[in-house]
């Protein structure tokens, strides 16, 4: 049966190593009519590459259809549902990435001079001003290249600002409910982590933050909307609180896809907020980057801003390095420059009305999904939604079925799973965001096969422990891929 394939069209596929023969060839050439010359006589023997055992020998339609079967392998945006919550892995216009690609974008270097590349610095000028106005905020800095790398920009500014009061402030406040990463970024930044505990209604109590509150603490980082899906109703009064003891307010804004042209988070008092242009602003993710995480400030921080910073003078616009107080550069050259233009062409075709709709609808599809699941799973905190609502296992506990369970049988049904597991302040979580760009057919096709599967988990709960059944890889030994990741070919099986 070794060459019998016997999962139908589900292609089971051998890495490329393991294929093809010896002398076999993607090309071919005519006949030289120039003498042939060892090629160690041209070059000395310590540049020359030796023969690579076991690399792989194949035909033109071997390659082809090796990257192709593994390319149907994957499961993206744009093949279906994906409600994998905190990441906004909504659907993305091809029409952005079109225009990243047309060839006076792509071709440009980042050395050439000021003069020859005026269109691409007022493109980056106009993004940051269309971000300063959705944020509420004055200035923007493009460099960032992700989320956590905006985190950290905004914890450097912080603390250049203090230092230039002559201050040194060891704590930053970080709620519970707060993306992971803005516990990292404190940390790296050399803050010490001060947890808040949410309240019942799962966000940040004001009472918490004033007993917290004192002159040792740098500032506090509020995930807005948090990890639960909320929307952090005392936010104001925190930041007047924070800003009367001299701290800053730092907001991470990551999730804005629930918030665009609804609030603007500097007119809460916000000091500080960064973007991710790869989670709203249409540029795909998951798999590594690039991405792009600006950071919006008031103008009191401006001098702290990465170096180089865009001007605009009369109709010229110029790089400015000359920036005493500046943290310095945090990224090489002017950022990941495709993500931008992504979100530029993004925002311009959307314009105010439809951002500010785009949000309505991921708030709207979420409470759908919410409501629309209410009863077969335990809903923690059962109040309307933002942008995903947070369930967990616990009816289904009785079954000895888990979230694990869950997710892993959502993928016998052709979905995605949710994010599980997070965020930690929920045990057992199951955490989904749908995105406006769900139709209703696809949110009521996700919903009935959720409310089937509780039901299989009171029927027939060997069902979901044995899932994914209808997959070519079952379940995987998570522990070991973590512990010890395969990461090398090697021809011993
Ligand atoms: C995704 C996310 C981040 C991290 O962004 P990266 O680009 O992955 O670094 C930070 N905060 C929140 C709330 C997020 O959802």
């Amino acid at each position: 049966m070794k060459n019998i394939n016997d999962t139908g069209l589900l292609q089971d596929e051998p890495l490329i190593f393991e294929q093809g023969g010896k002398g076999r060839k993607g090309y071919s050439l005519p006949q030289w009519d120039i003498e042939e010359v060892e090629v160690n006589r041209l070059l000395p023997s310590h540049l020359l590459r030796k023969e690579l055992e076991g690399f792989p020998q194949l035909s033109e339609v071997d390659v082809v259809r090796h990257f192709t079967r593994l390319s149907q392998w994957n499961y993206g945006v744009d093949s279906g549902f994906y409600p994998l919550g905190s990441c906004t892995m909504k659907y993305n216009p091809k029409i952005n990435e079109e225009v990243a690609r047309m060839k006076g974008f792509a071709h440009i270097h980042p050395y050439q001079p000021e003069s020859l590349v005026q269109s691409i610095l007022k493109l980056m000028y106009e993004l940051g001003g269309f971000l300063a106005e959705i944020t509420g905020m004055d200035q923007v800095t493009l460099q960032p290249a992700a989320g956590a790398h905006g985190e950290l920009t905004g914890m450097m500014v912080i603390r250049a600002a203090l230092q230039a009061r002559s201050e040194k402030r060891k704590k930053v406040l970080v709620p519970d409910t707060a993306h992971g990463t803005n516990c990292s970024t404190s940390t790296v930044a050399s803050y010490q982590v001060v947890e808040i505990k949410s309240n019942e209604r799962g966000v940040i109590p004001l009472r918490k933050v004033e007993e917290l509150m004192d002159e040792e603490v740098a500032g506090i980082m509020v995930t807005n909307p948090n990890t639960l899906g909320f929307f952090e109703e005392h936010l104001a009064e925190i930041a007047e609180m924070v800003h009367r003891k001299g701290g800053f307010v730092y907001c991470d804004g990551a999730n804005l896809n629930a918030l665009m042209g609804i609030v603007k988070l500097g007119d809460l008092g916000v000091d500080m907020v960064h973007l991710n242009l790869h989670k709203t602003f249409s540029t795909p993710h998951g798999g590594g980057g690039p991405g792009s995480g600006p950071l919006a400030i008031k103008k009191e921080l401006a001098p702290f801003l990465p170096a180089p910073v865009i001007e605009k003078a009369g109709e010229a616009y110029r790089l400015n390095y000359d920036r005493p107080l500046s943290i310095g550069r945090m990224k090489a050259f002017y950022g990941n420059f495709g993500v931008i233009l992504k979100a530029y062409a993004y925002i311009l075709s959307m314009g105010a009305e439809g951002l500010k709709r785009a949000s309505e609808m991921a708030v709207l599809n979420a409470n759908y999904l919410m409501t629309g699941l209410k009863g077969s799973y335990y809903l923690p905190y059962d109040r309307p939604c933002m942008h995903e609502c947070v369930f967990t296992d616990r009816y289904q506990e009785k079954h000895h079925v888990s979230t694990l369970d869950i997710a892993k049988r959502l993928i016998d049904y052709g979905f995605h799973p949710p994010t599980i597991y997070f965020p930690l302040v929920v045990k057992g979580a199951l955490m989904m965001e749908p995105t406006e760009t769900e139709g209703k057919e696809g949110l009521d096709r996700f919903i009935e096969t959720m409310n089937f599967i509780a039901k299989e988990a009171e029927e027939n709960p060997d069902l979901l422990r044995q899932a994914p059944r209808r997959v070519k890889v079952r379940r995987l030994d998570e522990v070991l891929a973590a512990r010890k990741p395969k990461l090398k070919w090697t021809s011993e099986k």
